[in-house]
């Protein structure tokens, strides 16, 4: 496959007509051809009609169509080999071995949410059979199965090209749960995905599905996006990105004469709190792994742990030692866009020039548009007074705050707003001193999780990758794991029909073998 810069709307590909818009080369700045252009707003018409008559034909597909065509799409991306690597790497910056381990990582969650959806049991069938001698009033036959919302509307992330991009965890689990899907491409990897894109396209064709399951637009500004969530045939939206971003869609959202839900990952700072027992046991052990963690990928991660908490001590002092002494030779690192990198200078700054902040140490300089990882140190009451100081600064840069005692670690975690992850390095002694914290962690973060760092997001059936805002606008939820399908269903209650009118899913004669809730008890498949 070659790229065209044209739209992908439905089974057509189009050229855009309205302004140019250039992928970048993350390390030099420079246009990478061809240009793309802008969707206009008879494109978008175009897509969401498309996905509006797909619906009603995908959403009742068998459970097995739609599983072989989740796993076509990994095969097909599969099949991009090498051109889709190195063109992933020029945009992004990236080396190749994360976005290998992204394909990969992209692949494994198409695969997932086949399993998923073979399973049946996100249906949540349930029936509760008529009791008509129940008195003193008779009971209805009463049936619920989830269906899925509507055509969804994906806004993938920047730094997460492959997995979270236009066939990632959110497009992934839209389709899973039977809703076509229109992609807003991110600006920072428009090459990278048309090729998914076409990918996505060409498993259409395979697997003989609407043209309007899917399609791909790119945007010269901002109104197309903004459009795209205002359209009455949108029923949902996934986005990954910044706070600013997300809450201009919710809004837009919420104002609809129909609202609709936004299912938008924002920004954390992922506290990592260091108990004293560990601290003094292990501190220059965890020292070394939390700078490995914080400089990962030129710290561009969601979970990157961009706040530490401890209690003031000589082993905080070591620890805070040898922290230094590692950054010291972490070498600097390509961002993802040229405005990524400029936004991450000016958090760094914020840092360096605040009266209540001190530099601990610095990574080695690079060059054009890479990061330089950064470490801070202040205290909880300055922390706690200054409310910028809590602000996400995306890379590797990370605060200490050294806190007089439990409680005040205690009050300094209450203050926070909602987080992705909450990792607590432990020994023995300290579990009385966790127990005492966790109902604190529990309502601040969707994933608490000890002696390790939030990096590294399992794909599984038991991840929480949300939290309360602004670490995502919707806490009930999360954007990785297969538990992501529920966020593009809901149910629906049947009652009194006859058999035949009933879905598959919900006749007595259970064709489809899926598990089911009968009269309050499980069913196994
Ligand atoms: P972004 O600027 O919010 O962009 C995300 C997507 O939304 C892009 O497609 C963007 O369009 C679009 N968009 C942004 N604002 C919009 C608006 N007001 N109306 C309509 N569409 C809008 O985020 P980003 O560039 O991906 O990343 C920048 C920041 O996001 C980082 O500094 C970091 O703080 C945060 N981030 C958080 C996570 C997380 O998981 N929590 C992950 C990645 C990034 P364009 O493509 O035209 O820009």
């Amino acid at each position: 496959m070659s790229i065209t810069g044209q739209l992908l709307i439905g089974q057509s590909s189009v050229q855009g007509t309205n302004a140019e818009i250039w992928s970048i080369n993350a390390a030099t700045g420079e246009k990478l051809p061809p240009a793309f252009a802008g969707a206009t707003p008879d494109d978008l018409e175009h897509a969401c009609a498309l996905a509006d008559a797909a619906f009603d034909t995908y959403r009742e597909t068998s459970l097995n169509d739609r599983a072989v065509f989740l796993e076509t799409i990994a095969k097909h991306i599969l099949a991009l080999g090498d051109e889709l690597i190195e063109r992933c790497m020029t945009e992004t910056g990236l080396p190749r071995g994360r976005i290998e381990g992204e394909r990969a990582r992209t692949i494994g969650q198409l695969s997932l949410f086949a399993s998923v959806v073979r399973d049946g049991g996100f249906i949540d069938a349930r029936i509760d059979s008529a009791l008509p001698q129940r008195t003193p009033l008779p009971r209805a036959d009463i049936r619920l199965r989830k269906v899925a919302i509507g055509p969804v509307a994906v806004f993938g992330a920047c730094n997460f090209p492959l997995a979270f991009s236009v066939a990632g965890g959110d497009t992934a689990s839209a389709l899973a749960a039977g809703c076509p899907v229109i992609v807003k491409a991110h600006s920072a990897h428009p090459g990278t995905s048309e090729l998914v894109g076409q990918a996505i396209q060409k498993s259409v064709r395979d697997c003989n599905l609407p043209a309007g399951v899917f399609s791909l637009i790119y945007d010269c500004g901002l109104t197309i996006g903004q459009t795209l969530v205002a359209d009455h045939r949108i029923k949902a939206v996934g986005f990954t990105g910044s706070r600013s971003g997300g809450v201009a869609l919710m809004n837009i959202a919420a104002a609809r004469e129909e609202p609709i839900p936004v299912y938008a990952e924002m920004s954390a700072i992922n506290p990592v709190v260091l108990l004293p027992q560990a601290l003094t046991e292990r501190g220059t052990d965890i020292a070394r792994d939390f700078i490995g963690s914080l400089t990962l990928s030129a710290g561009q991660f969601c979970t990157n742990p961009g706040l530490v908490l401890a209690i003031d001590s000589p082993a905080l002092a070591a620890f805070e030692r040898a922290a230094s002494v590692a950054i010291g030779s972490v070498t600097a690192a390509t961002m993802l866009t040229p405005s990524i990198h400029t936004s991450y200078c000016e958090g760094v700054e914020r840092l360096s020039s605040h009266p209540s902040v001190e530099l601990l140490g610095k990574g080695q300089a690079g060059g054009l548009f890479q990061g330089q990882a950064a470490l801070f140190a202040t205290t909880a009451t300055a922390f706690m007074a200054h409310t910028t100081l809590r602000e996400e600064v995306f890379g590797s840069s990370s605060l200490i705050v050294r806190c007089p005692d439990e409680s005040t670690l205690l009050e300094v975690l209450k203050s926070l707003e909602g987080q992705l992850s909450i990792a607590v390095h432990v020994s023995n002694n300290d579990h009385p001193a966790l127990g005492r914290l966790l109902p604190t962690l529990e309502k601040k973060a969707g994933r608490v999780l000890l002696n390790g760092f939030g990096t590294g997001v399992e794909v599984c059936h038991a991840m929480v990758h949300g939290g309360p805002f602004p670490a995502t606008s919707d806490t009930r939820t999360t954007a990785v794991g297969s538990l992501a399908i529920h966020r593009f269903l809901r149910p629906v209650t049947y009652q009194d029909f006859p058999q035949h009118l009933l879905p598959p899913t919900l006749q007595d004669h259970n064709s489809y073998g899926i598990s089911r809730r009968v009269n309050g008890v499980i069913q196994p498949s």
